[in-house]
């Protein structure tokens, strides 16, 4: 048994889990918000109680030193030398990584030198990343990759048809994101898919960030989000796919560059930019309810996008054994399930169960029924546990 840590760190926050493994108990998880303020919060989940701090908090190494203090001062660890393993998410991983890695200077070297693809992300990842091997500096760490899951997809449908020399180049290319979270929707498809030799899944992650995979025999064939997780359907705050003359006449009409478009179709389109009210669905839906006309259109191009991509990625696979649906609207939000299912069932023959849909929130369970053509369920996604799982696999499996 060795307890490993699993860790997202963001750029002024730092989310973990530790787990006891290989069992995969979770044995405190939390989060450090606002780091770099003086009025940072501290959350530890443990036992059932919610435990928190306002605190100064100067950078990540401070927010990890406090982390492990608490765990320490909570009992949940004695010593620092508890902690066998981290392991770290990574959203870009370029081309290349197909799987997880243990960290060295070469993979530190390289997700630095995809800070361009992912701003954000990658920057912070490694801040988290030094922070931790600051404090802990005796012990393996694994970095594990959103992206790799849909590396083994082919050139058709991962190349853009730009000019080729800039794919070449450039590196540009379909990424895709989710990948952790697809791949583990697509282990745990297996309880519903005994005796098909060559299952096809259609995995829909739809939270505020959103994406849509077509995956046979457990590798991804194809998915929606792009370059970065800007593509692919509509989200929270996001466009999704779009004629790209969109972006070039709304500078114009604008008068705005090309950069600040990007940041409104990031931050200010999608669900909130159409519905002008949220970009929570939770919101959108209570105005749907009132019959605000803006919500209810936001809603119908969000579910239309859905259907289309999963009626595209039908035909890619050809056909499709089970439609899965998870992350915080697909988990919680029957009413969205059963749209999307009433844009679909037609064309693919499903037949679901409406009070079992209705009754499923946050819960794992198959809410087709046995007449269906395609199973469908939901599964509740758990990226934390695959982090885990490849660190404790890539580094501590065989000294056990
Ligand atoms: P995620 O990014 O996976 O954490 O998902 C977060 C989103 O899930 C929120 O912004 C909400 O839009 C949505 N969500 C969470 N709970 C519910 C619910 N009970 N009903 C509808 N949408 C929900």
């Amino acid at each position: 048994m060795a307890k490993v840590m699993a860790i997202n760190a963001g750029s002024s926050s730092l989310k973990f889990k530790l787990y006891e493994m290989p069992s995969e108990e979770v044995l405190t998880s939390g989060i450090v918000e606002k780091i770099g303020h003086d009025d940072a919060i501290f959350t530890l989940k443990h036992n059932n109680e919610k435990i928190n701090k306002i605190l100064p908090i100067k950078d990540h190494a401070e927010a990890v030193k406090l982390m492990l203090d608490q765990l320490i001062e909570n009992n949940i660890i004695s010593s620092y030398d508890e902690i066998k393993a981290t392991g770290h998410r990574i959203v870009q991983g370029g081309k290349y990584f197909s799987h997880s890695e243990i960290f060295t200077k070469d993979v530190e070297d390289k997700i630095e030198s995809l800070i361009p693809l992912a701003p954000l992300h990658n920057a912070a990842h490694l801040i988290g990343y030094r922070a931790f091997k600051k404090i802990l500096p005796d012990i393996g760490a694994v970095a594990v990759f959103d992206t790799a899951f849909h590396m083994s997809m082919e050139e058709e449908d991962y190349l853009f048809p730009i000019p080729y020399e800039y794919s070449e180049k450039y590196d540009i290319r379909r990424y895709g994101a989710h990948g952790t979270s697809h791949h583990y929707l697509a282990l745990e498809s297996q309880k519903y898919l005994k005796g098909i030799s060559h299952p096809k899944i259609i995995t829909c992650h739809i939270g505020s960030g959103a994406s849509i995979s077509a995956i046979k025999d457990y590798k991804c064939v194809a998915t929606s989000m792009g370059l970065t997780p800007l593509g692919g359907i509509m989200m929270g705050t996001r466009t999704g796919d779009l004629d790209p003359s969109v972006m070039k006449y709304c500078c114009y009409c604008e008068n705005k560059t090309a950069e600040e478009m990007f940041q409104i179709f990031n931050k200010k389109s999608g669900l909130l930019g159409v519905s002008g009210i949220s970009n929570d669905s939770r919101d959108v839906l209570s105005a749907i309810e009132k019959g605000n006309k803006r919500a209810i259109l936001a809603y119908k191009l969000f579910i239309r996008r859905i259907c289309d991509f999963i009626g595209q990625y039908f035909v890619r696979l050809g056909g499709c054994d089970l439609i899965v649906f998870s992350a915080g609207i697909g988990e919680n939000s029957p009413e969205t399930r059963q749209m999307i299912i009433d844009g679909i069932k037609q064309s693919l023959k499903i037949n679901i169960d409406e009070k079992i849909n209705n009754e499923l929130k946050g819960k794992e369970g198959l809410i087709s029924t046995s007449e269906s053509e395609i199973k469908v369920c939901v599964i509740p996604t758990d990226e934390e546990v695959m982090i885990a799982r490849d660190t404790y696999n890539l580094l501590l499996k065989d000294k056990e």
